[in-house]
């Protein structure tokens, strides 16, 4: 059962620190896809509810519309702690508005989602001067899929998704994140989705309070055979399997004439 609110908010941009982006626009507080892993999940405390991580989620809603001159030739990413296509989209359409908004601006616009239903808005990123779609994998195996982002579209759907928009003209984009030690293959993801794909980002699985045990308690009864990987990373901090995986990546991006962008060791493609 999720707890459903609104949040009264001033302004849908909200300026980022972030290295590769300008602006943020998170259209809801709270994510119902309930990702294991979710980087997001610090979001809480933010939050007014008693209800944990997955199982609260606001509108944010307000009356004033976005400032489209203030984002001109700026980048804005759509979103960075919410998954805008969440489930409850489909009824609230607080993310069709912004784009209904946004796709009358100059703006770089990235969408980011693990949701088939961004498909219902291809009229409107058609519409978009700069919009890229990137839909975030991290494994092939629909099991392993379901343990960790049990709310989201299936690996297939998202395929499907990637199909759809490429055959609509829109720049597509698979983000091949979090990396999971010892389970993402992300050769295979790139076999699967290379026709449907213009560009490929990467990047690790970064693990942050609770999650982190929770995330640790996962692979202990799922995959003890890692065990001993993911505490040397994790606890005692060694980050050569990072390290060597991102050098990799890179050889085979470039041997195989990929367009990527490598964020396993530097800057932060979304918070
Ligand atoms: S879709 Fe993104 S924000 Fe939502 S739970 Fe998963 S990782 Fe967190």
């Amino acid at each position: 059962m999720l707890a459903e609110g609104t949040t009264k908010i001033k302004d849908y941009l909200t300026k980022t620190k972030l290295e590769t982006l300008d602006f943020v626009i998170n259209p809801y507080s709270g994510c119902p896809h309930r990702c294991l892993y979710c980087y997001a999940a610090y979001m809480v405390s933010f939050s007014k509810h008693a209800e944990r991580w997955g199982e609260f989620l606001d509108i944010r809603y307000t009356k004033k519309k976005i400032n489209l001159y203030k984002i001109k030739n700026k980048k804005v990413m759509i979103s960075t702690v919410t998954d805008p296509y969440n489930p409850y989209e489909e009824k609230y359409k607080i993310t069709r508005n912004v784009m209904e908004q946004v796709s009358n601006s100059e703006a770089f616009i990235t969408v980011m989602t693990k949701s088939k239903l961004v498909l219902r808005d291809i009229d409107l990123f058609k519409k978009t001067k700069n919009i890229e779609i990137v839909i975030s994998i991290c494994t092939t195996d629909e099991t392993l899929k379901e343990k960790l982002e049990p709310c989201s579209s299936s690996l297939s759907e998202r395929i499907e998704t990637l199909r759809v928009l490429k055959d609509n003209g829109i720049k597509t984009v698979v983000f091949i994140s979090p990396i999971l030690p010892g389970l993402t293959d992300y050769k295979k993801i790139i076999e699967m989705t290379k026709e449907y794909t213009d560009e490929y980002r990467f990047d690790k699985l970064n693990l942050r309070s609770s999650f982190k045990t929770n995330m640790l308690n996962f692979i202990s009864y799922e995959y003890p055979s890692l065990v001993s990987l993911y505490y040397d990373i994790y606890k005692n901090k060694n980050n050569r399997y990072f390290e060597e995986i991102s050098l990799e990546i890179e050889d085979y991006c470039r041997k195989n004439g990929i367009i990527y962008r490598n964020f396993i060791a530097g800057e932060k493609f979304a918070s």
